[in-house]
């Protein structure tokens, strides 16, 4: 990337930071709190997550057969089914229905797939009104923008932008102020356009397959007006949209509202067999019965493909299809909730999710202007009800990104000089920092020399053009003795034990450059009577993997394995320090590596905190450990919160009788590279900030986190030194 589009990239980010930031952040952070709540009470919420993921799974194995069936419902309820292969294929097939039903006007409810189509504008090319009438998109046709959010599309936007904006737009006789009379006016507004539509266009959350049910989830009550007032109605939904049958309906309509905005149900769930018997209003005889009909009612199912059938035969794309989009995977990130769909978003999605679905529907280049926000923290994972591995798939397509450039006659040459697995043309920032073990390497053998030049002016100048690491953030410095030589020098372990030996994994910044950290766990792992082991091992492959590199991550990940194996094998447990490298061991490897090596390294690995969580469980002495540090305040990292391990270095505070505040931000911002690079040092900072805010008034305690991202983060928040909780419990504080 050139520091032209880095810098392109950081304006339009810090314009939507300053423009759109406060109320994407604000609606965004209450949808996942309320889904926080919504899912503690609902007690069968993982079961029915389980019930859905694997319904979703077999549906879309299924699907070749599940469309025939629902042909054959649609057709026999007196209905069309239409396949389209792509945008221009179902815009040419609903035009020509429009056409056929002498259509002026279409009235449309709210649907991501109509907006993947671009119907309105293909509609608009031949003289049809299209009104939308979902409020949020109704905004968003009045301000010609494109949606922000999956579920709330004009949630960037205040009530006060959107009175302006209709105050402007519509010139009434008294300027609107609130939101209810906003809402009012649009009601009554749409209410006359959806009376007059000779048409009426609708998405579909689900289609079920044996009966042609189509089922509309909404709070407003517009899709189902839309679906029965005009004459036609034209439903057009993803093809993977389908379930086999109403059985199946049940757990989403369960998870979806839940999901998405908290609430125990939609105020609408809609289930039609169009088109008889849809129940229809005579609105010039309102005393007229709900239910009669004049028979003379046409419907048409569009369902779309346009890739998604490419992305079912993708074995790392495929999951995507099972996304319901709710839009939880976009609440529950913090680069999300600071800058919103209109960075963090392609030519139609949104969100995580939108880099599986651009990529499939929009082309890959189409997910390459935002694909690097997602940081992989992972804290969607355990958002998305049906259990969609999303940063898996943002990080197979940015390797897919890696591999997409052009290659030369000089190839083999970068090839021969890079220490990583990668294609040549990789970007230099991304080779950069995915290479960092190498230069951690390098730089402690050349310390403190190395330091001083990487810190010298015009070097930094240069990593600012060249790579794009901003140098408003100090680097690391690197220790001249790494961990494993100091431990080494002092004559390897000090206890000998017969009941437990830990390996403590050197992870690359523990090892050269946070080298304090590991020794204080060493000290504490012997004070509970733990035999303790550091050998020579290559770092994680979190950094490479990071950036999408893949097959490097992959080769670290077998090194790693294979030099752990013969401890493990011999009866000793791993111990890591950085959280986000025991998630490597405990989530990523399960991609990298075959099954029984994952499962030996994931259950034989534990974080350190947890780790001495279980020793002073299991009888070791806490008055072994250090009490003398007695106000803290503690954050805990992301990875070690979605991995569920938080809890125990809390515990063990407590257990020592520490005064302890904790943060509940779920992200620091930082975020191992992220955070350094130019084009996201503002995001970072701004994500950082409800961190830095929370702790602002607790400066007369230490201040502790568990990751070395938030602990970078922390200082230049702070200006204050932070250490990590095994140095707090250092017996000898070190
Ligand atoms: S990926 Fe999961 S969380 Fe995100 S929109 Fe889809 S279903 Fe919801």
């Amino acid at each position: 990337m050139s520091s032209d589009t880095r810098r392109r990239k950081a304006a339009k980010i810090r314009h939507l930071l300053e423009t759109e930031g406060e109320s994407v952040h604000e609606n965004t952070t209450h949808f996942n709190e309320e889904r926080y709540d919504a899912v503690e009470e609902f007690d069968d919420y993982e079961a029915v997550r389980a019930e859905a993921r694997a319904i979703k799974e077999d549906a879309i194995e299924r699907l070749p057969e599940l469309v025939e069936t629902l042909r054959d419902s649609v057709e026999e309820n007196g209905g069309t089914l239409y396949i389209a292969d792509d945008a221009a294929d179902a815009n040419a097939y609903i035009g020509d229905v429009v056409d056929e039903a002498g259509g002026d006007t279409v009235v449309k409810s709210k649907s991501m797939t109509t907006e993947e189509i671009e119907v309105n504008e293909a509609l608009e090319a031949n003289d049809v009104d299209v009104w939308e009438t979902d409020l949020g998109e109704f905004v968003l046709q009045v301000a010609d923008e494109a949606p922000s959010h999956l579920v709330g599309p004009s949630l960037h936007r205040t009530t006060d932008d959107v009175a302006d904006l209709f105050n402007r737009y519509f010139d009434p006789d008294e300027p609107f102020e609130t939101a209810e009379q906003l809402t009012e006016f649009a009601r009554d507004y749409l209410g006359d356009r959806i009376r007059a539509a000779d048409v009426g266009m609708t998405g579909a959350n689900f289609v079920l397959a044996d009966s042609g049910t189509i089922t509309l989830v909404t709070n407003e009550g517009n899709a189902r007006k839309c679906a029965v007032t005009p004459d036609t109605h034209i439903a057009v939904t993803g093809v993977e949209k389908i379930l086999p049958s109403l059985s199946d309906l049940g757990p989403f309509i369960e998870l979806i509202a839940r999901s998405a905005t908290g609430q125990d149900i939609s105020q609408y769930v809609s289930l039609f067999s169009p088109p008889t018997n849809s129940p229809t209003l005579d609105f010039e005889d309102p005393e007229a019965p709900a239910f009669e009909t004049d028979g003379d009612r046409s419907f048409h199912l569009v369902l779309i493909d346009n890739g998604r059938l490419a992305m079912r035969e993708d074995e790392q794309l495929r999951e995507t299809l099972y996304c319901i989009r709710c839009g939880a995977c976009a609440n529950s990130c913090a680069n999300f909730q600071h800058v919103g769909g209109h960075a963090f978003g392609g030519e139609t999605y949104t969100g995580g999710i939108a880099t599986g679905w651009e990529t499939g529907v929009n082309g890959i280049e189409s997910a390459d202007e935002f694909n690097d926000l997602c940081t992989g923290c992972s804290r969607c994972v355990t958002a998305c009800p049906v259990k969609i591995d999303i940063p898996w798939i943002n990080t197979v397509v940015r390797d897919r990104l890696n591999h997409d450039h052009d290659s030369s006659e000089f190839d083999f040459l970068v090839e021969g000089l890079t220490p990583d697995e990668e294609p040549a043309r990789l970007d230099l920032q991304k080779r950069a920092f995915g290479n960092f073990e190498t230069m951690a390497k390098v730089g402690s053998k050349t310390a403190p020399v190395s330091n001083w030049i990487l810190d010298s002016s015009p070097i930094r100048d240069g990593m600012d053009r060249l790579m794009g690491i901003d140098q408003r953030r100090e680097l690391p410095s690197f220790r001249r003795e790494s961990l494993v030589d100091w431990f080494a020098a002092r004559g390897g372990n000090k206890v000998r034990s017969t009941d437990r030996t830990a390996v403590l994994y050197p992870d690359v910044y523990t090892n050269y450059v946070l080298v304090e950290r590991g020794k204080a766990a060493v000290n504490v792992l012997e004070s509970l009577g733990v035999e303790v082991i550091i050998p020579d091992v290559p770092g994680s492959g979190r950094a490479p993997l990071s950036q999408g590199m893949i097959d490097t991550a992959e080769s670290k990940a077998k090194q790693v394995t294979d030099r752990l194996r013969r401890y493990i094998d011999a009866g000793a447990d791993i111990v890591v320090i950085e959280p986000s490298d025991l998630a490597m061991f405990r989530r990523d490897y399960e991609k990298l590596l075959p099954a029984r090596a994952f499962d030996m390294l994931s259950e034989n690995s534990y974080e350190v905190l947890e780790y001495v969580f279980g020793l002073l469980e299991n009888g070791a002495e806490a008055d072994a450990l250090s009490n003398a540090d007695s106000r803290l305040a503690y954050h805990s990292h992301c990875q070690q919160r979605t991995l569920g391990l938080d809890a125990y270095t809390e515990a063990v505070f407590e257990r020592l009788g520490y005064d302890v505040i904790t943060s509940d931000v779920e992200c620091c911002g930082m975020a191992g590279s992220f955070g350094y690079k130019s084009e996201y040092y503002e995001l970072s900072m701004d994500v950082g900030s409800t961190l830095g805010d929370q702790f602002s008034d607790a400066t007369d305690r230490t201040i502790v986190a568990s990751g070395t991202s938030c602990s970078e983060q922390l200082t230049d928040l702070l200006s204050s030194d932070v250490k990590h909780p095994v140095e707090i419990l250092a017996p000898d504080g070190r």
